[in-house]
């Protein structure tokens, strides 16, 4: 299978060469030709597996084909993603795949000012890429329209529905025209998503490729029974084991996280970390440090987990478990990037047997037990049947959200900070529907 076989023109196939794309990954091969068809499409495929081609790809294509003036507000193509760092990011492949058309894009996200965004709108884009608060927040105060939408894309939907954006986006498709394309991927179908591309999608083209339950092949994982006490000295032995990867550390919560960094900064190893309590401008500089390599840890809650995309990530370590076990095969999904080997280690402690143990059950593996790093201490290989819930249970938040869903009608309020630092709440919003916990786990993230 090649590029050539899928109806991209030269001018795209150029692109793909420069970028070093030899061949179509699954979900490429599939959706490009129903996109340039103008089908619908539902993709069901985890991260990592080179979506964002996929669809901005065909896109672009059509978009340079077909040039027409743009009215000042209006958005041709419309991509909506859950997070400001996901959204970022698209912008970035985007900007990358169209080097050299005279495509206009911008990216709107919350968390900064909105003069330069209201700017960029001003004169009409090809693309934007948003999320979705801030999206609404622009359309409210009328500086974009939605009429001339022909595409829609709704990226990463499952997490989009876990985050409480389910009620925005549902606003959005209906302000968007009737006649549009849709296109929407997740990694997940829960039931809330199904009936979202039932009710909205025509005739859609369903591509489904790996599962998310099953971690991606590349990735080589391992666990570490260890105490709490032997964690960052383990983590520092695996940094200068491993000095010729980029290592991201997961943590359950951000002060966890900021935790870590200051310990391993003690230490004289040069660590950053991405959380919600940051600013966007602290985010992405300590994103832009890490991918630039000037800094080799990255420590992040899970608003990292997804679709981040370094493509150096060599080392993924679980700080703690994910106690739902899908947040694990996301976690992980940040090494082994399409043709990449990865590694992921993930240090239990005996109160975290029992997260073990659901993981193993949902990839159906027995992750191998690894020997500590010399020096460090290690515990005796628990018999996970036995492993019992912890009774006390840090719980697991869902990510920051940019903006929750604003009630359809009525004034902009300002939102109100939570004090515990999570999801912002606007006055009158309804509490945020999320997934039924079908693995009865404490609690939810994304
Ligand atoms: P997803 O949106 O599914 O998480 P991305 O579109 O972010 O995936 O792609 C993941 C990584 O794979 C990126 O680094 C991207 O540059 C790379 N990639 C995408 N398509 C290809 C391809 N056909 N060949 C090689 N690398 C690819
Ligand atoms: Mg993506």
């Amino acid at each position: 299978m090649s590029f050539d076989t899928l109806g991209l023109d030269a001018l795209i196939l150029k692109t793909l060469t420069e970028s070093g794309y030899e061949k179509p990954t699954p979900i490429q091969a599939k959706a490009i030709p129903a996109i340039l068809a103008g089908r619908d499409v539902v993709g069901l495929a985890q991260t990592g597996t080179g979506k964002t081609a996929a669809f901005t790809l065909p896109l672009i294509q059509r978009l340079n084909k077909n040039q027409t003036h743009t009215r000042p507000g209006s958005i041709r193509v419309l991509i909506v993603s859950p997070t400001r760092e996901l959204a970022a990011q698209i912008h970035a492949s985007v900007r990358a795949y169209s080097k050299g058309l005279s495509i206009i894009s911008a990216c709107v996200v919350g968390g900064v000012s909105m003069r330069q965004q209201k700017n960029a709108l001003k004169r009409g884009l090809d693309i934007l890429v948003a999320t979705p608060g801030r999206l609404l927040d622009l359309a409210d105060q009328n500086c974009l329209r939605f009429d001339d939408v022909e595409t829609l894309i709704l990226d990463e939907a499952d997490q989009m529905l876990d985050i409480g954006f389910l009620p925005a986006i549902k606003r959005i498709i209906s302000a968007c025209p009737k006649t549009r394309q849709t296109l929407l991927f997740s990694a997940t179908m829960p039931k809330e998503i199904k009936a979202l591309s039932a009710q909205h999608l025509h005739n859609p083209e369903e591509i489904a490729v790996a599962p998310v339950s099953k971690t991606a092949d590349k990735i080589e994982q391992g666990v570490m029974h260890v105490t709490s006490d032997n964690k960052i000295p383990a983590i520092i032995a695996l940094v200068k084991k491993h000095s010729d990867k980029q290592v991201i550390v997961f943590t359950r919560t951000k002060r966890g996280a900021d935790r870590v960094v200051r310990r391993l900064e003690g230490s004289n190893l040069a660590a950053a970390a991405i959380h919600g309590n940051k600013s966007q401008n602290q985010r992405e500089r300590a994103l832009d440090a890490f991918r630039a390599g000037k800094c080799p840890v990255l420590v992040a809650t899970d608003i990292a987990a997804r679709g981040i995309d370094v493509p150096g990530i060599g080392l993924v370590i679980n700080f703690e478990l994910p106690n739902v076990p899908e947040v694990y095969v996301h976690r992980i999904g940040r090494t082994a990037r399409a043709e990449r080997d990865g590694l992921a280690i993930s240090f239990c402690e005996p109160d975290e047997q029992f997260y073990l143990r659901d993981i193993q059950r949902l990839i159906k593996l027995d992750i191998p037990v690894l020997p500590t790093p010399e020096g460090v201490e290690g515990l005796k290989t628990p018999n996970l049947e036995n492993a019992r819930k912890p009774k006390v249970v840090q719980q697991q938040r869902p990510p920051r959200r940019d903006r929750p869903a604003k009630p359809a009608q009525g004034k902009p309020r300002p939102a109100k900070k939570r004090a515990d630092g999570g999801p912002a709440k606007p006055a009158g919003a309804k509490p945020n529907r999320r997934r039924p916990n079908r693995n009865k786990s404490p609690a939810k993230a994304g």
